[in-house]
């Protein structure tokens, strides 16, 4: 029995380890013929997009082995408006977007895009409509080219030149020899975090989906890199429902709505000065980043006063 058991587990590992990464998904589940927990039905449609609105409704969902992951969300997202999460680490922040991904399905509620229950569309043509730039970009051993195009095979020089500009990479690339050629990943260049995560967002760039998911994108650069990555991403939600979850909170204030959650709930939601004068739990994380110095207050709306 643990002849066949082993190399199951090991499956399973492999398989929950790339879920955690948030890679493209259909693709590498093709690559490892792995069978995804969640099935299309029979017969079901392609995800018809007309502006990228978004609603959860009373959407609960608990891992293997928990009580709750994430526990009663109703959640109305326009089509365009930027949303910023926040919380404590284990909040479900990540496990809220990966629903909207299918990886999983709720176990109560129901995930809406344009008023079609995701459940019931294609994950190919669901995922097709959504860009994510994951915590942790994942690189394969191959050019730069290559990973940047993985995102869409098709696109042609000028786009990628584009989102390699708009991602802030393309001072980087013209610093290698090699330039697009250099071989990355494992077996090639060690990228930085702050470099893998914007070829994570000239990923999505090229993507140029209606959806953009940013989970954490800019939790691995440094203040001044983040920055300038801060920069491509206000250019880059310009014209899409974006979904962001932020560890620095400066990064998500400008949102038009903030949501924060707190054990897999809604502890709160409103725009920054909203909670700021609502003083909860929003108000002082704020204010904790601040007095770390984490928090970049001079652009952002007036910090509280406390
Ligand atoms: P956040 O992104 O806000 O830090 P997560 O969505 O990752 O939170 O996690 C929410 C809860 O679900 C936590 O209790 C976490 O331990 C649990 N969880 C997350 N991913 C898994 C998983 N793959 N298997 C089991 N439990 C998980
Ligand atoms: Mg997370």
């Amino acid at each position: 029995l643990m002849q066949v058991y082993q190399p199951l587990n090991i499956l399973g590992w492999a398989y929950r380890e790339i879920k955690q990464a948030s890679v493209d998904l259909e693709r590498l589940f093709q690559v490892l013929r792995l069978k995804p927990e969640v099935a299309d039905k029979p017969g079901a449609a392609a995800l018809d997009i007309t502006g990228g609105a978004v609603r959860f409704s009373g959407v609960s969902f608990a891992h293997d082995g928990r009580d709750r992951s994430v526990e009663a969300i109703d959640l109305d997202i326009p089509a365009g408006a930027f949303i910023g999460f926040a919380g404590p680490s284990g909040a479900g922040k990540s496990t809220l977007l990966r629903l909207l991904f299918r990886f999983y399905d709720p176990s109560t509620g129901r995930i809406e895009i344009d008023g079609q229950n995701i459940a019931d569309v294609t994950q190919a043509s669901l995922r097709g409509q959504l860009g994510l730039v994951p915590q942790d970009v994942v690189l394969f051993n191959t050019s730069l080219r290559e990973n940047l195009l993985y995102g869409r095979p098709d696109a042609d020089e000028a786009a990628l030149w584009d989102a390699v500009t708009r991602a802030r990479l393309k001072a980087f690339v013209d610093s290698l020899p090699l330039g697009l050629e250099t071989r990355v990943g494992e077996r090639g260049l060690k990228l930085s975090g702050g470099e893998k995560q914007r070829v994570g967002l000239a990923r999505a760039i090229l993507r140029d989906p209606p959806i953009l998911i940013l989970d954490e994108a800019t939790s691995a650069l440094d203040s001044r890199t983040e920055a300038e990555v801060q920069a491509a991403i206000a250019e880059a939600v310009r014209g899409r429902t974006t979904l962001a979850v932020a560890h620095r909170l400066s990064t998500i204030a400008r949102a038009d709505r903030l949501v924060i959650l707190d054990g897999g709930r809604i502890a709160e939601t409103g725009t920054h000065a909203e909670l700021l004068a609502r003083g909860g739990l929003y108000a002082s994380m704020w204010a904790a980043q601040i007095e770390a110095g984490e928090a970049a207050p001079a652009v952002l709306a007036p910090a509280p006063s406390v």
